[in-house]
């Protein structure tokens, strides 16, 4: 399935057939390898980084869109050492590029960088050694890579004629444009010297372009491709933030357990020779915790499987991979770890999935509820989506359901939750939210006039002004938005704002920026039948009634442990983390 290419040399490959699997080995692959280890000390690629070498290897344009952390950069310093010529790297900011140069540096990579700070004397000589790379006049080595800002490439003549130069010797080797959704009026980051690049297919059309992204809605990327001029692009693609968690969590568990814990990655992007050695290990042992997305596990049936940790984002794959757990008939853990305030950055991740939102809520719903049985919830879930039946349940009526008796909520001590009216705080919330664009994190900051100074004298004003996050600043006037600040913790005013967004009163608006997705809580139109109310009248009773349930502070379930031990006693369910998890058993049919 591999296709083989005969030379590595930086053959122009633009209007090749598309249909070259860049996954596959190459003649190339061990050099490449060996080289990503020489120099940057890395073992295995990931996501879609091979890929995007091999692609680059052939001389390919590429669209490269990986999420922040991912290792884009890998995508083409690699490929820049294995092949003659200078890679220009075009990025948005100096700070950017000053701290790429200083890694690079660190791995004792010759790259330059040449902007509007560079010294006069440092850019004479970096242009000199272009010159001499251009003329051959010197035998010193290539200079490998060269940053620079859109500006050069927009208005510094010199420069482009030092390019053309190196062009007419074949040894530009590519351009890469990193932070490429810039390029796109569309996009949130436009950025007008971006828009000039187009010049470069003009200038230089055989040379190859590499454009690397986080955030590329469908529309921005097709005004790039057409901006830049990129007819036939092989992209690469590796917006599976399931897959990069994976990593993260198998990355902080090896990490944090100082190196003890043994753990196995396995998502879609993952090698099949790798996948099948992660099974033996698994299945003899030597691997004890395998991080994994969805896509493990489809026939994986190991008997011995004590717990399933969900890291997850829906209700579907909670209640699949719940699975997995138990099969050999003894009790088994399911636990989901949740925190009311990674309600907006899961949602932020299923932006872009087909009924994302849908998705998300009815999962909040389900780790918030912290009264109704899991085994009914699941039913009524079920039962409403009408994509899906579960056999065992079939048409169960509600009402015919019985509560296991094993689930955290049917084991719950009452003494553990704490039941408030929350009419008036929920009213605070939905005003405030009203009047100024906020995060949940701002909000709830706001809400609580954290960080504002009283604005009057004595029981005057709140002035509550929220986290300083990125170049936004929030601020609102809580005495006359909300007739005071929420008297309720960080804790409880978020659980109240994912509980009005279950309820439809809150909405999520999402807002990409270069880095990552932000995610605004609106009041919906359901919200103005509440808020219309003055203080006055939600304090006689008007508008819905709503009550909150708080988990109360440090309540721990009867002989719950942060490191649960493996063996379980029948029916009795264990572990949950002091108010931030929620546990459920699989063994519930
Ligand atoms: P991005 O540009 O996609 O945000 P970077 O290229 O800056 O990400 O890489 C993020 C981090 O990941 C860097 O610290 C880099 O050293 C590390 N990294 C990149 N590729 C690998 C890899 N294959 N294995 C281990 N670490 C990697
Ligand atoms: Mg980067």
């Amino acid at each position: 399935r591999n296709t083989q290419r005969s030379s590595y040399s930086a053959s122009k490959g633009q209007g090749k057939a598309g249909n070259i699997d860049y996954m596959g080995e190459f003649d190339w692959s061990d050099a490449l390898r060996a080289k990503m280890k020489a120099v940057f000390g890395f073992n295995n690629f990931r996501l879609c980084q091979e890929g995007i070498c091999n692609a680059s290897m052939d001389g390919r344009d590429i669209v490269g869109i990986m999420p922040t952390g991912g290792g884009k950069s890998l995508g083409y310093q690699l490929p820049a050492l294995m092949v003659s010529g200078c890679t220009i790297v075009i990025s948005p900011l100096l700070s950017l590029i000053a701290d790429q140069i200083m890694h690079l540096h660190e791995a004792d990579i010759d790259a330059v960088m040449l902007t509007g700070a560079t010294p006069k004397d440092e850019s004479m000589r970096i242009y000199r050694r272009l010159q001499e790379m251009a003329s051959g006049a010197s035998n010193a080595p290539d200079l490998k890579l060269c940053y620079v800002t859109p500006e050069k490439i927009a208005k510094s003549k010199t420069f482009t004629s030092a390019l053309e130069k190196l062009y007419r010797v074949n040894k530009l080797a590519r351009f890469v444009i990193d932070e490429a959704h810039c390029v796109s009026q569309q996009g949130h980051d436009f950025r007008p010297d971006y828009q000039k690049l187009s010049i470069l297919r003009q200038l230089f059309p055989n040379v190859p372009i590499l454009a690397l992204s986080a955030t590329c809605p469908p529309i921005v990327l097709r005004d790039l491709l057409k901006t830049l001029r990129m007819p036939a692009p092989v992209s690469g693609t590796a917006a599976t933030p399931t897959g990069t968690d994976a990593e993260q969590v198998a990355n902080d568990l090896y990490e944090k357990s100082d190196r003890k814990i043994l753990t196995g990655v396995y998502h879609a992007d993952i090698r099949d020779n790798v996948k099948q050695r992660l099974h033996e290990q698994w299945r003899n042992g030597k691997v004890k915790v395998v991080c994994a997305t969805i896509a493990f596990g489809l026939g994986i049936d190991k008997g011995d499987v004590r717990f399933v940790l969900h890291h997850t984002k829906s209700l579907d794959g909670f209640y699949q991979e719940s699975g997995r757990a138990g099969r050999d008939g003894k009790d088994a853990d399911c636990i989901l770890y949740y925190r009311s305030q990674d309600a907006t950055r899961i949602a932020s991740m299923t932006c872009g999935d087909h009924n994302g939102k849908e998705k998300v809520l009815s999962m909040l719903k389900f780790a918030s509820d912290l009264e109704e049985c899991r085994k009914i919830q699941f039913a009524r879930y079920f039962s409403e989506s009408s994509n899906l039946s579960i056999n065992s349940w079939e048409t169960a009526e509600e009402g015919a359901l019985t509560r296991c008796g094993h689930c955290d909520n049917c084991t719950r001590p009452p003494e553990s939750i704490e039941c408030r009216y929350v009419r008036l705080p929920a009213w605070q919330i939905l005003r405030i939210a009203g009047s100024q664009q906020a995060t949940m994190a701002q909000l709830s900051d706001l809400a609580r006039g954290l960080g504002g100074a009283s604005a009057g004298a004595a029981g005057g004003g709140v002035k509550g002004r929220g986290k300083v996050r990125g170049k936004e600043k929030v601020a609102v006037d809580l005495e006359e938005v909300a007739g005071g600040k929420v008297e309720l913790s960080k804790e409880q005013t978020e659980v109240l704002c994912v509980r009005l967004l279950v309820d439809g009163y809150l909405e999520m608006s999402f807002s990409p920026t270069a880095y990552s997705v932000n995610v605004y809580l609106k009041p919906s139109t359901k919200a103005t039948r509440f808020t219309r109310f003055s203080r006055e009248d939600i304090e006689q009773g008007k508008g819905p009634e709503f009550t909150g349930v708080f988990l109360k502070k440090g309540a721990k379930r009867k002989g719950a442990t942060a490191g649960a031990s493996s063996s379980k006693k029948a029916g009795k369910e264990e572990q949950t983390a002091e108010g931030k998890g929620t546990s459920m058993n699989a063994k519930m049919t």
